[in-house]
């Protein structure tokens, strides 16, 4: 167990600003809390976080990173409350402490292993402050190198193998290899103890076989380098069990190559070097073709950077070989953790002092691929996504901002459409309540409930809002078929005819009706009248006649033929309805889309997420389920976006050339606000359909000029 004074010693000595007094207060704040706690391994509790404290000086983080790593199990698991550790230690050591803590708490809440994915999400978006990951990261290695300790099988297991699911990942996404290979050879050990075992002996005879082999084959390489003027350091370094098991399994081979076992590395001052390096071993082996790449010149998204190489190498062997200069080495080893900066680093124009961060953020920009770039870089990660619980500790994703009732059709259409109420962490709370992230929600179901108008006020995700929408629309269309058919049944006994549903057939195609049913739906809705029924049914009838009914028949043909013409690219509407786009939300091919009825002027049609649709919120009759036709894109269309422009030299016409060079035509735009650093502008431009225009604004996002692009939303 490291004692007090050397971790303090130990902080100090890479940070020199340490508040030394903290950290001590902090270790017996901890110390005292634990008290008489025992681990599983009979230790003492708190020799639990101090190791935690130790790894993490292990990556020389911060002195407030350290104190969080000592007080992470505080909240959790003793008397000790958040407010207290902010009043001794500050906001910012509370918060993270905080972050931990909930963490912890998801982590005992779930025990399903089929959703790594999303399990990753959650706990990325929800450590705000990527300390607060490391911590964990630290307090889950511990915790797997005493899991042998603990006695119940089933608890080690599923602990193992959330560590390979969900923590090993993580920690390769902030480019914690080492870390990540400790936690995955823990896991495998738990997890697969007899294959470990056998890829261990079988370590172990290799080894002694062909440990001079190694040594000689560094050595040769060390000369050949030298012999050209280049200074390196060679290793051979044995691979992790479980990279070997992994590798074997993955293509099917048993390990009899050094090539397999041994990882060899030249680790040189600087890149020249490395490519300088890297021709010299090309040039004294053979390479075998098809290994060779360069992770210099194009990263790994999480900022991994070396050159790999194979070759035939000396002894004949076949070897893999890694190239990086120094600084690479500790990224690769490190991760994000390498770029941390002191204190005295800090940039004094910005006063930042998470530097490496930003660094984090540049090299990640700079990876390859946009989609990667995206996938990895925000480490406030899923802005647009929240997690939550159902109670069995599945995890639901949603779009930010989605509710109780979303959460609710998201389990299943059944539970959405006979939900009464939820409880959310326990507690009985309203439909409409936003969830936050690692919310556990629980739907209060009874088979007497239907959905009710109201709840598509406040459900945001498409599955909901379709569902919902559709249950209003059949009972009401029940509601105009009964209606019309009464009013059928009472003016064919006022002319004195005798009802029968037969007589209609005959006339089904005069009223574009499929059926009876959408015959009476038609009158019902006030579509058609009865007069007009009746008269269609019996021509000549009282004072009306046949060319009356002809005319009728015309019309509505006639009518058919117009919408024909117009060909507007929707669907669902009713036949005749009057159609335009809402000047608010400018809706594209691809957009979700919903219709608004307004008396005399038809249907408008606005985005799914136009914010003008909050003022028919409360009439929902007035909403129509439309989509667009499959073909809608044969004729462009306008979209609206909102973009904010450097205000200098040029960079209108970038804007200009960006969106013409990617097939838009601007045919609207307009300063809405011109500042001395920006304009902010509203632009239309014609463009295809949604995905044409998405195209237009992540090129437009990636212009220097251009500050910022939004789709306008009304
Ligand atoms: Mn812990």
């Amino acid at each position: 167990m490291i004692r007090q004074f050397e971790l303090v010693e130990t902080v100090k000595s890479y940070d020199p600003s340490t508040d030394e007094d903290a950290l001590n207060r902090a270790y017996v704040f901890s110390m005292r809390a634990h008290g008489n706690q025992k681990r599983a391994s009979g230790d003492p509790y708190f020799s639990h976080p101090l190791e935690v404290a130790g790894i993490l000086t292990g990556y020389r983080l911060d002195s407030n990173s350290i104190i969080t790593a000592l007080l992470h199990d505080t909240i959790e698991d003793t008397t000790a409350t958040s407010s207290e550790i902010e009043e001794q230690f500050g906001e910012e050591v509370a918060q993270l402490v905080d972050g931990v803590t909930k963490l912890t708490q998801i982590e005992l809440q779930s025990d399903q292993s089929d959703q790594a994915e999303n399990f990753r999400k959650l706990v990325l978006a929800m450590s705000e402050d990527i300390r607060v990951l490391l911590v964990k990261l630290a307090d889950r290695l511990h915790n797997m190198r005493t899991l042998h300790f603990i006695e119940n099988q089933d608890k080690r297991r599923r602990i193992a193998l959330e560590t390979m699911e969900i923590y090993a990942p993580l920690a390769e996404r902030i480019g914690m290899q080492e870390l990540k290979n400790e936690l995955e050879d823990l896991s495998f050990g738990e997890l697969n103890p007899d294959a470990r075992e056998s890829i261990n002996s079988r370590l172990e005879f290799l080894r002694s076989e062909g440990k001079d082999n190694v040594d000689a084959i560094i050595k040769e390489l060390k000369e050949t380098l030298a012999h050209r003027t280049i200074k390196a350091e060679v290793y051979g370094r044995e691979k992790s069990p479980y990279s070997i098991w992994r590798k074997t399994q993955k293509k099917n081979i048993s390990f009899e190559l050094v090539s397999d076992i041994i990882a060899f590395r030249i680790v040189v001052d600087t890149i020249d070097d490395c490519y300088r390096a890297l021709g010299v071993i090309h040039g004294a082996y053979m390479m075998v073709p098809g290994r060779f790449k360069d992770y210099i010149s194009t990263p790994k998204p999480n900022g991994y950077q070396s050159l790999h190489t194979g070759i035939i190498g000396p002894e004949r062997q076949r070897i893999e070989i890694q190239i990086r200069a120094r600084r690479m080495h500790e990224v690769a080893e490190m991760g994000v953790a390498a770029h941390w900066e002191y204190k005295q680093n800090t940039d004094p124009k910005t006063g930042r002092q998470y530097r490496w961060m930003q660094e984090l953020l540049d090299i990640l920009e700079h990876a390859a691929n946009p989609d990667d770039f995206l996938e990895h870089t925000k480490l406030e990660m899923f802005p647009d996504q929240v997690f939550s619980f159902t109670p069995k500790g599945e995890v639901i994703a949603l779009p930010a901002g989605a509710t109780a009732i979303d959460f609710a059709y998201a389990v299943h259409s059944e539970v959405g459409d006979t939900c009464v109420g939820a409880k959310i962490n326990g507690r009985p709370m309203p439909l409409r309540t936003e969830l936050e992230n690692g919310d556990q929600v629980e739907i209060i179901t009874s088979p007497a409930q239907t959905p009710s108008p109201t709840w598509e006020n406040f459900a945001t995700t498409g599955k909901a809002r379709a569902r919902i929408r559709r249950f209003i629309r059949l009972r009401q269309r029940e509601e105009y078929i009964n209606l019309g058919k009464s009013i059928l049944e009472r003016g064919f006994q006022k002319e004195g005819y005798e009802f029968a549903e037969k007589a209609f057939d005959e006339i089904l195609t005069i009223f574009s009706a499929d059926s009876v049913d959408d015959l009476y739906a038609e009158v019902g809705a006030g579509q058609a009248t009865g007069r007009e029924v009746i008269e269609a049914v019996f021509p000549g009838s009282k004072d009306s006649n046949r060319s009356k009914v002809a005319q009728l028949f015309r019309r509505r043909s006639k009518k058919k033929k117009a919408d024909e013409k117009t060909s507007v690219p929707i669907k669902g509407l009713i036949p005749g309805m009057a159609l335009h786009f809402a000047g608010c939300c400018h809706a594209l091919p691809g957009d979700r889309i919903v219709g608004i009825v307004t008396k005399g002027r038809g249907i408008t049609i606005h985005t799914i997420d136009c914010e003008t649709l909050e003022e028919f919120a409360d009439t929902p009759e007035r909403w129509v389920d439309v989509a667009w036709e499959e073909d809608a894109n044969s004729e462009r269309r306008a979209g609206r976006v909102e973009i904010v422009v450097t205000n200098e030299p040029g960079s209108l016409g970038e804007l200009s050339m960006v969106i013409a060079k990617n097939n838009g035509n601007i045919n609207n735009l307009k300063i809405t606000n011109r500042s001395q650093e920006f304009f902010d502008m509203s632009v239309d431009i014609e463009v295809h359909d949604i995905k044409h225009l998405r195209n237009i604004i992540a090129a437009l996002r990636a212009s220097p000029v251009i500050n910022s692009v939004e789709r306008s939303r009304g």
